[in-house]
Formats: C-alpha cells, sequence, structure tokens
C-alpha cells in the first residue's frame, strides 16, 4: 500500500531529514514509527498525505506516485487518508458533531445520510452523547476521540496518527489504542509516530527505528527499544 523508494528530504535550511529511507507497507498492517527526537519520524509521516514533498526518491501510495501529484489534486489522495495529530487540532468554535461532519467529503449524500454516518462514527468513539459539545467542554481523551472520528469518517484506508497519546494520561492513552485496534481490525492501515515505550512494548506491532533520518530497525512484533 505504501512504498517508499529511496526517499530524501532536505528542508530549505539544509537539515537532511530523511537520509535515502525505503520501505514497505501493507494494506491492513499496524505500525509504530519510533526514534530520539529530530530522527524524521514526522517528516515520513508528512510525506505519506503529502505535507511536504520529496527532495529525491519515490513515495507511493496504492500505486500513486504522492509526491508528483499536482496540487489540485492533493484532496483527493488525502481523501484516502485520515490524519490525527498530538494537540487535536479540532476547530475550536464548532460543536464535535459538526468537527466531524465538516470532515466528511459530501458526495451529493442527503442530510439524513450524513447524519447517520457522523452519529454512527461518533458512537464508535463512544462520544455519541456528548455530539452537541465544544472541543473546550471535553477532555483530552475525549478531543483526541473526535479527531478519531474525523479521520474515520470517510472510510479512509489509511490513518496516520503523529504522537497522538503525547498530551494525554497513561489511562486515556490506552483507551485511544484500543479505538486504533479497532479501526485496525476493520484492515484500515495504521501508521503511528510514538515516544510510549509502554504501548509498543505491551501492544506489540511492526516497529520501524529511525535515526538521524535513516531505518535502523524494522521488526515485526518489535520493541521500542530506546530508555525514555
Ligand atoms: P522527529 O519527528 O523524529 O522529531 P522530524 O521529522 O520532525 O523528526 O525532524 C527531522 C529533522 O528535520 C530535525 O532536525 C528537524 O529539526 C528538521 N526539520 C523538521 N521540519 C523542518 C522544517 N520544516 N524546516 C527545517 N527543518 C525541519
Ligand atoms: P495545518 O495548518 O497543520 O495543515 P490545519 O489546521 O489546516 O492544519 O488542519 C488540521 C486538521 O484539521 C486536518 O486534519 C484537516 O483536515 C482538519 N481541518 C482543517 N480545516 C478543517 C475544517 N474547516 N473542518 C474540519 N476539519 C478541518
Amino acid at each position: 500500500m505504501i512504498e517508499m523508494q529511496d526517499l530524501y528530504k532536505v528542508y530549505k535550511n539544509g537539515v537532511t531529514a530523511l537520509n535515502g529511507v525505503s520501505t514497505n507497507i501493507n494494506q491492513g498492517e499496524f505500525v509504530y514509527v519510533v526514534g530520539p527526537s529530530g530522527a524524521g519520524k514526522t517528516s515520513f509521516i508528512k510525506m505519506m498525505y503529502r505535507e511536504e514533498t520529496p527532495s529525491k526518491g519515490k513515495i507511493y501510495i496504492n500505486g500513486v506516485d504522492v509526491g508528483t501529484v499536482k496540487e489540485k489534486n492533493v484532496p483527493f489522495l488525502r481523501r484516502d487518508i485520515g490524519v490525527i495529530f498530538q494537540d487535536f487540532k479540532l476547530l475550536p468554535r464548532l460543536t464535535v458533531y459538526e468537527n466531524v461532519a465538516f470532515a466528511l467529503e459530501v458526495i451529493e449524500e442527503n442530510p439524513k445520510k450524513i447524519k447517520r454516518r457522523v452519529m454512527n462514527v461518533l458512537e464508535q468513539v463512544g462520544l455519541k452523547h456528548k455530539a452537541r459539545f465544544i472541543p473546550a467542554q471535553l477532555s483530552g481523551g475525549e478531543q483526541q476521540r473526535v479527531a478519531i472520528a474525523r479521520a474515520i469518517v470517510n472510510n479512509p484506508k489509511l490513518i496516520i496518527a503523529d504522537e497522538p497519546t503525547g498530551n494525554l494520561d497513561p489511562e486515556t492513552s490506552w483507551e485511544i489504542m484500543r479505538v486504533f485496534e479497532e479501526v485496525n481490525a476493520t484492515g484500515t492501515t495504521l501508521v503511528m509516530a510514538t515516544h510510549s515505550k509502554d504501548i509498543v512494548n505491551k501492544l506489540r506491532k511492526r516497529v520501524i527505528a529511525m535515526e538521524k533520518g535513516e531505518i535502523v530497525r524494522d521488526e515485526h512484533r518489535g520493541e521500542y527499544g530506546y530508555e525514555v
């Protein structure tokens, strides 16, 4: 599903964030991306949803050459990708319902269908009863669950999460991981950058470890492998 071929990212300031990265991720995989700060994890992830473009090398998602997609076609590429951030990035003035509904690609869908779909995903993340709340009225874990609902509402084939539990306490983090596992169980690919040694070592998945812009380890049911 995701194919990276000798990918480089050199930012304008001259920093090399990706230094020849090659890997494949199959549909349905759950992958942790680990490594010290500055290793290139966020850059690795940003390549997947065309937040950054490669300086050299190729990244394909489902056969599409992401680096050369025309700007006007980027929204189509992103339709199949849900992105989740450490700081949630919800729209503060919109309700929970509106935050999720807004992200829904409305292609000649009738309002009833839209409402059903939004309420279904809110139920899936356990927040149906808070549909009318605004983000500031929710806990961090609840806000992240809204962000997950927003990310999955279009049934994307790929979910990318950059430190999704970075702002959450351990117990809340586990709740978020349970939601991710459910999403992954339906066949959705999940790629998650994380510093949580506890999660990686307890909920074993594929681990891609990065250092200085390179993949230094890639293990099936791997370990975190760093002291925190
Ligand atoms: P990580 O997520 O592992 O901390 P990043 O991909 O964020 O790694 O960063 C890798 C390197 O690239 C770091 O040295 C960082 O300072 C640098 N970097 C990241 N984004 C930019 C940017 N937009 N402009 C310049 N340098 C950047
Ligand atoms: P950035 O500036 O880092 O690109 P944005 O604030 O544009 O981030 O978007 C962050 C997230 O919020 C993305 O997942 C995007 O799809 C989503 N988003 C942006 N604008 C809206 C909106 N008006 N309604 C719902 N979701 C939005």
